[in-house]
């Protein structure tokens, strides 16, 4: 076979080529040059670096740089990059073989410790992204009440699959309307949209007895951060049981990050079905669902709801999970840790922002941090929409030319690792500070 395209590494006569030129080629051949809508720069503008490694807090690019890393993966690394303690078991176990398409014990003790530490899960299944989990436990949960439709909250994600892509229509009880061509109107139309942090929009939507589930995320975590006003996630659960309504956590962020055992630890409400994906699998693509036994026995071979994965529970992911499941178990001072420094980073932060005379808010949770400039309170997706997303765009700019990375969308969580906790922090929030002075200059 012949080709004309030049072999990488030969494409300028200097030395390798350097981000821009891998984002031109990666231009041509991947739709908007990633893998995943939300690693492009569209929202911040300009090349997105290419990472060569990472290592503890910090990130490594092709072009010689080192970044303090607060993506973290999107919240899927809660110890750090590398951590001796994950990689080690996945390279011993990958040397044994990536998978069998047979049962091991690992998948075993896996399951153990996730029903041992979130207090809802009985029984648990694994899959290969959170949007596998939501969309099996969405299928599971009519199953088991015989009933079409789904509560959702406006700025609440829960993976793409079809019957979750809805944003809100214009008022609480409207029906929703797909927010991506290609989702036909019937795959929606038993999807309802709540106000976040307003149980009255709920208990409408509620009324008529055919809402099969309520789903959210107990920490909204793909807004920013929101976390629930208190009476809000006991106040679900209320309603769940008065209308027939299984609740379902979507803990796909928070779980093992805003608490050992999730939000559902930290927040005292035990929901019939979780979520979990990111953490769980110690930064490889790995998720799982659970809950109660009787709702879980209902799944194939045991029961008549179908959901099967080829690569599922694999040797290599289920070792990164077990890896950070055990390390965090051993380590649970880290939950109050990630606390302090959230107060610390709303402490900082919030302090640049009034020196600077400008409105933000800093909201945290855990390892959760969300940002929010140009508003000055941040409770539901109404009040972030207003956010001043040029502003956010200056700010982003300004903190990457000092060496931090930061999510590149206003909308996103910053997640914090151990990684950060020993010095990294400190400096990368001076770093902050200083940008938050530049762009209000
Ligand atoms: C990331 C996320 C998902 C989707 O998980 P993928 O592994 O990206 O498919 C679902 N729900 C929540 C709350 C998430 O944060």
């Amino acid at each position: 076979m012949t080709t004309d395209l030049a072999p990488p590494g030969d494409l300028t006569s200097e030395g390798p080529p350097g981000a821009s030129e891998w984002y031109r080629r990666a231009l041509e051949v991947m739709p908007g040059g990633v893998n995943s809508p939300v690693r492009a720069f569209r929202a911040v503008g300009g090349a997105p670096p290419f990472i060569a490694s990472g290592h503890g807090a910090h990130l490594h690019t092709i072009d010689g740089n080192e970044l303090v890393d607060l993506i973290a993966s999107w919240g899927a690394l809660i110890l750090g990059h590398a951590h001796p303690e994950v990689v080690g078991p996945i390279r011993e176990v990958v040397s044994r073989g990536t998978s069998f398409g047979v049962s091991t014990t690992a998948e075993v003790e896996l399951a153990e410790l996730i029903c041992c530490l979130v207090p809802s899960v009985e029984m648990v299944r694994m899959v290969n992204s959170g949007t596998e989990a939501t969309a099996s436990i969405l299928r599971l949960a009519r199953a088991a009440t015989g009933r079409p439709a789904v509560v959702k909250f406006e700025g609440c994600y829960h993976g793409h699959a079809d019957a979750f892509l809805v944003k809100a229509g214009s008022g609480l009880a409207t029906f929703g309307e797909p927010s991506s061509p290609g989702v036909p109107t019937g795959t929606t139309s038993d999807t309802r949209v709540a106000r976040y942090n307003d149980l009255d929009s709920v208990s409408e939507l509620l009324a008529d007895g055919a809402v099969a589930a309520v789903i959210v995320e107990p920490v909204a975590g793909n807004m920013g951060c929101i976390p629930p006003l208190p009476g809000f996630l006991p106040g679900l659960r209320g309603l769940c049981d008065t209308h027939g309504s299984l609740l379902i956590f979507d803990e796909v962020m928070t779980g093992f990050r805003v608490a050992l055992g999730g939000a559902q630890e930290r927040y005292r409400v035990i929901p019939d079905l979780t979520a979990l994906g990111k953490v769980m699998a110690g930064g490889t693509p790995a998720a799982a669902y659970g809950g109660r036994a009787d709702l879980m026995r209902m799944m194939a071979p045991e029961g008549p709801v179908y959901q099967a994965g080829t690569l599922a529970g694999n040797p290599i992911v289920t070792a990164a999970g077990l890896a950070t499941l055990r390390y965090l178990a051993a380590h649970s001072d880290l939950y109050q840790r990630f606390d302090d420094a959230g107060v610390k980073v709303s402490v900082r932060l919030g302090a640049a922002f009034e020196r600077a005379g400008l409105p933000g808010v800093v909201n945290h949770v855990g390892g959760m941090v969300g940002i929010f400039l140009g508003i000055e309170r941040a409770g539901s997706w109404d009040d972030v929409a207003g956010i001043d997303q040029a502003l956010f765009k200056r700010f982003f700019q300004a903190a990457l030319r000092r060496g931090v990375l930061l999510p590149p969308s206003p909308f996103e969580t910053w997640f914090l690792m151990e990684a950060h906790l020993d010095g990294v922090l400190d400096s990368a929030l001076d770093t902050l500070s200083e940008a938050i002075e530049e762009v209000a200059r």
